[in-house]
This record gives structure tokens, sequence and C-alpha cells, in this order.
């Protein structure tokens, strides 16, 4: 989601005229876009503005910028905390960054986190890549998980409309994209927001029904989405996304803990039951399918027999990835107050632990590839071997080959290319062009 919001904002820039500068400490505009999920995100904004605070001191030119979830948490403090800022923005302000700027030119600080209806985002993103995009298609979210800080800093829910959605993939389809990726905190919430039913009294705008809408659009070779939250994700919804040729057999499905007791403290709102039930029934219908998630271990009060708990399901379901982080305590957040923290200690033991484990798994879950024919899309060159491409496979393994197939015919990025899969690494695949 961050990275969606830079690249809308770099595209501002660049239409503003600003061009990308070498190097951090010589560009006369600077702007951090900051992440505050967890703790050490938060910290590291600081120690890079140390440094712009006293570069300005010998620069006064200098325009010094604090976007994102840090701007949205600290608004008037990070101003009185940092004086040499010019100005602060949530992520709700991020289309409006050209109007700001303007204001900060004639000599004002400007701070904007004021909760707002988002614009329908007219500009134009600087992407990374020219052959896979993200597509935002909900903001913010209604969910009150205990220990998680994004509803207060990214607000309220707020869905985009089919037809500005499907204009925006066409408008990518067009310049040359072949792969999108639906962007929402909690995905399954998409259209909640949005007015209209079916006559049997369904709500019309599902993330179902979005993938239906804009499935068949020229040019658009994959579809993917994330984040899934298992509350929300519906059997509809998976029947869609085998039957859907184009949407990806990769899910992320965070489940948090495998504790039923701590999902009830952190408000997640199902049992481990039900998760396991859908990438039962996910299994059932895409076999080859790949699982990844995110979990937090010593959340308050986790009992070490709850941490097994967490150890166990990972053991059972035996994901593909897996981010793993140990419990943070955020503003404004319950969970932040409760007594029953877990010591620093516990918290990076059980953090190793967990990790050794998901290496294992996911090592194990790599054979399956071996000597297997994949379709990968090319993305681009290897940065490291220039006569390889490197792509990811429909299940987002990413994978390197050789530009040229064994009759001399040569591909480039933006083509999807069959890989027979020869060597397997952790977190990586390598293979040869299969004709
Ligand atoms: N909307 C997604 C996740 C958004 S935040 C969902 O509901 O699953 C991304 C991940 O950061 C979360 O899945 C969670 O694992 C982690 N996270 C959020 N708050 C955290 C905290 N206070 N401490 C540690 N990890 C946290
Ligand atoms: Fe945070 Fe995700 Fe829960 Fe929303 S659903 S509060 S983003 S963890």
């Amino acid at each position: 989601m961050n990275k969606a919001d830079s690249e809308r904002m770099a595209g501002i820039l660049e239409r503003m005229g600003y061009k990308q500068a070498e190097e951090e400490l010589q560009a006369d505009l600077v702007l951090y876009n900051t992440c505050t999920i967890r703790d050490n995100a938060e910290q590291k904004v600081y120690s890079y503005l140390g440094r712009q605070a006293l570069r300005k001191k010998l620069f006064p030119q200098l325009k010094l910028i604090v976007a994102g979830c840090v701007a949205q948490q600290e608004g008037e403090s990070l101003l009185r905390r940092v004086p040499e800022l010019d100005l602060v923005m949530g992520p709700q302000h991020a289309n409006r960054l050209e109007t700001l700027l303007n204001k900060v030119e004639t000599g004002q600080q400007v701070l904007a986190t004021e909760e707002l209806y988002i614009i329908e985002d007219l500009t134009t993103a600087r992407r990374d890549s020219s052959i896979c995009a993200w597509v935002n298609v909900i903001y913010g979210c209604n969910e009150r998980c205990t220990y998680c800080v994004v509803p207060s800093v990214r607000g309220k829910e707020q869905s985009r409309t089919p037809p500005a959605i499907k204009r925006e993939i066409e408008n990518l389809a067009n310049t040359g994209f072949k792969e999108v990726t639906l962007l929402g905190q909690n995905i399954d919430a998409y259209g909640r927001d949005l007015p209209g039913t079916t006559p049997q009294g369904r709500k019309k705008n599902t993330l179902t029904d979005l993938l239906y809408y804009i499935h068949d659009i020229e040019g658009i070779e994959r579809i993917r989405f994330a984040t899934s939250h298992p509350r929300y994700f519906t059997s509809r919804l998976i029947e869609a996304c085998a039957e859907l040729p184009k949407v990806c057999e990769h899910f992320h499905i965070p489940f948090q803990s495998g504790d039923d007791e701590i999902l009830n403290q952190m408000r997640r709102g199902y049992k481990i039951k039900t998760y396991k039930k859908i990438i039962g029934r996910i299994r059932e219908l895409m076999p080859n399918a790949s699982i990844t998630a995110d979990v937090i271990v010593a959340f308050p009060g986790e009992t070490n027999e709850q941490f097994q708990r967490s150890l166990s399901l990972v053991e059972e379901i035996g994901f593909d990835q897996l981010n793993t982080a140990a419990y943070s305590p955020r503003p404004n957040t319950p969970a932040a107050l409760w007594p029953n923290q877990i010591p620093e200690e516990i918290k990076i033991e059980r953090l190793r632990k967990l990790n050794s484990l998901v290496e294992i798994k996911a090592k194990e879950r790599n054979v399956r590839y071996k000597d297997r024919v994949e379709e990968v899309l090319a993305e681009n060159t290897n940065p490291k071997d220039k006569q390889q491409l490197m792509g990811r496979t429909r299940t987002n393994r990413l994978t390197f080959f050789p530009k040229v197939d064994n009759q001399g015919n040569s591909y480039k990025p933006g083509d999807l290319v069959k890989v027979r899969v020869k060597d397997i690494r952790a977190f990586s695949l390598s293979g040869v062009i299969e004709n």
C-alpha cells in the first residue's frame, strides 16, 4: 500500500517537473513516505530526518516532507519535534501533494492530516515496474483489531467505484502492463460502503463481483489481490478464483495467531477452525495454490501453550511464506495499555523459534516445483546476470531463466514464458524455457 502511495506521489512530483536526484543527501526536495505499523518502522524516519534537518541549516531551500502513517499519527507534534519540516501529510492526502506543495511555496509550514474523502486519483503514478501495477480498490479499514494502528492512521473504508477501477486498469493495459494487484488493507471489505444489492438481497459490489467485472480487460494477463481477511473470505470468492483464468493461485491470508483465545483478544472475529476451512477449500479447488500469511508472536498475555498453537498451525498448513513479527505496542490501540505485556527476551525467543520452523516448511513447499513447468511472467532482466530474465510464477515465486531458449528465440519483459524449474532455493527458483 505504501509503495503504491509512493508511486503516486512520485508521479505528481515528476509531472510538476521534478527529476529524481542521484543521492538522498543532494536532493533539493526530500519526501519520506512513512510506516508506523511497528515501532522499529517508525523510528527509522527519525534517524533519516535528523540528517536532513542538519543539511537544511546549511541549505535553507531544501524542502522537507513527511508523508504517510507516521505523519498522520504524529501530526503537529512532528512539526514541533522537527521544526525544519515544510510539510506533514497523512496518507489520505497523497493525491493532493501538488496543492500542498504550492502552499509550502508561499512560505508556510503545512499540516495536512484531517480526515478526508479521498479524491479519485487522476494523477499518473510513476510506477517502478512497467509490467506489474498496484491498483488501490479500497482505502482505510473499519476493523478494530486491538493491536493495530491502521484504522487510526488510514481512516474509514472508502471503496473506489468499479468503473473507476476498470478505467485505471484499461489505461494500464493500453500502456503495456500485464499484471495488476488489487490493493486494500482488508480487501474483502471492498464495496460494503457502495450502494446496491442484487434482487436476492446480496450486496452487489463485492470483491468477487469486481473480479468478474474487470477480468476480461484485454492485455491484462494476471490479476492478484491483497490483503485478505479470514473473517470475510467467502466460498464464492474462492470459487471465482478457481473459475477465472487470470486470477493467480496465490492467497495472502494473515491468521495472526493459532490460538482462539488470543484471536478473541485481538478482536479478529474468526476461529482457527474457520481459517483451516478456508485453506482446505482453496486447496480442494486449486491444489497448486500458494498460501502466505502474517502472524504476530508474544501478543499481550500469550502463554507458551498459546504460542505453541501458532507453531502447530504453521506445521499443519505448510505456508509458502510467512511474515512474522513480535507484538509491538502502538499508540491509540487498546492492547498497548494492557498490563500483561510479554518481556522482550521472550518475544525474541518466540520469533526465533517460529522463523526457523517457517524456513523449514517453506523449503519443503518449494520442493514441489522441482522439474515442473511453470508459467512465468517476465518482469525484468536479472540485474546480476544480464543474460537472464526474472519474473514470477502464478503462485508468486521469483524465478530466473535464460533470455534465449534452445531454438534461439529470445524473450523480453512482458512475455509469458513456460519455464521448467531446475534449481530450488529458499526464496527463488531457476529454470530453462520449455518450448
Ligand atoms: N490488513 C491486514 C494487515 C495489515 S498490517 C490484516 O488484517 O491482516 C500488516 C501486518 O502487520 C499484520 O498482518 C500484522 O501481522 C502486523 N502487525 C500489525 N500491527 C502490529 C503490531 N502492533 N505489532 C506487530 N505486528 C503488527
Ligand atoms: Fe489492522 Fe488489518 Fe485489523 Fe484492519 S483488519 S485493523 S488493517 S490488522
